[in-house]
């Protein structure tokens, strides 16, 4: 099975992480973002609703929680990448109501136009039997994106020059073929995660310490699973696409 995956890209210049959702781009690439900082890529986040539905309070102020969760993410962005962290941009849909509509693909192509990354990681839209919704328009969001950035006759309207990222991670890999090994990074991981604090109850179940352990336990010995056949303490593995 090893042999069929690629190990470790060089560290990028640049990357760009776009999530549907604050937190999911710690989820799905944390620990190899966070490896990559280290290193002095300059990662950049992009996260495509306000997650204005992460939470089970029926009576909660959704628009505080909005603007809560983008607090959390540009804490989640520092913990992670340190000075090597890049901007975070918010598109700012609605949680749960995200399409890969023109208007939308525009929005994303913009931002790769501008942050002109060198990767680019996202959602893997084809993951069979996903339940959300947002997972897989952000996906299509980000394939579909890149298409529009690199080609200058899409959205001519942005008056600023196309770019070609030179590669595409995708993370939650229907096929994954590309393993990182994140060893060093998994606490770095975690740190980040655990910025989202709105998350603890609805996405870690966590009410209390203990629990906030237990999830870390599960994604440590998730990162491990990961790594075993290939011989790694952890990993994060993806489908990686180089011909853009
Ligand atoms: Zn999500």
């Amino acid at each position: 099975m090893s042999g069929a995956f690629t190990r470790d890209l060089p560290t990028p210049a640049s990357a760009l992480a776009i999530g549907a959702h604050p937190d999911d781009v710690e989820f799905g690439s944390g620990g190899l973002l966070a490896k990559w900082a280290a290193a002095g890529c300059i990662v950049h986040h992009l996260i495509c609703t306000d997650g204005s539905k992460g939470t089970w309070d029926v009576d909660a102020d959704v628009s505080a929680l909005a603007l809560r969760r983008q607090h959390e993410q540009r804490a989640a962005a520092r913990i992670l990448c340190g000075p090597s962290a890049g901007e975070v941009r918010f598109l700012g849909r609605i949680d749960g109501e995200l399409a890969n509509d023109l208007a939308t693909r525009s929005d994303v192509a913009r931002v790769i136009r501008e942050l002109q990354p060198e990767i680019v990681l996202g959602h893997d839209p084809w993951k069979r039997y996903r339940l959300h919704p947002d997972h897989r328009e952000a996906g299509l969001l980000t394939c579909d994106g890149i298409v529009a950035a690199r080609d200058p006759h899409f959205f001519p309207e942005h008056g600023i020059a196309h770019h070609r990222p030179e590669r595409l991670l995708l993370w939650e890999a229907d096929e994954p073929n590309h393993i990182e090994d994140v060893t060093e990074t998994v606490d770095a991981k975690l740190a980040a995660l655990h910025a989202h604090e709105s998350q603890f109850e609805s996405t870690m179940r966590a009410h209390d310490a203990d629990e906030l352990a237990s999830f870390d336990t599960r994604i440590r010995g998730r990162l491990a699973e990961l790594g075993r056949p290939h011989a790694v303490a952890a990993a994060e593995i993806f489908h990686l696409m180089t011909d853009l």
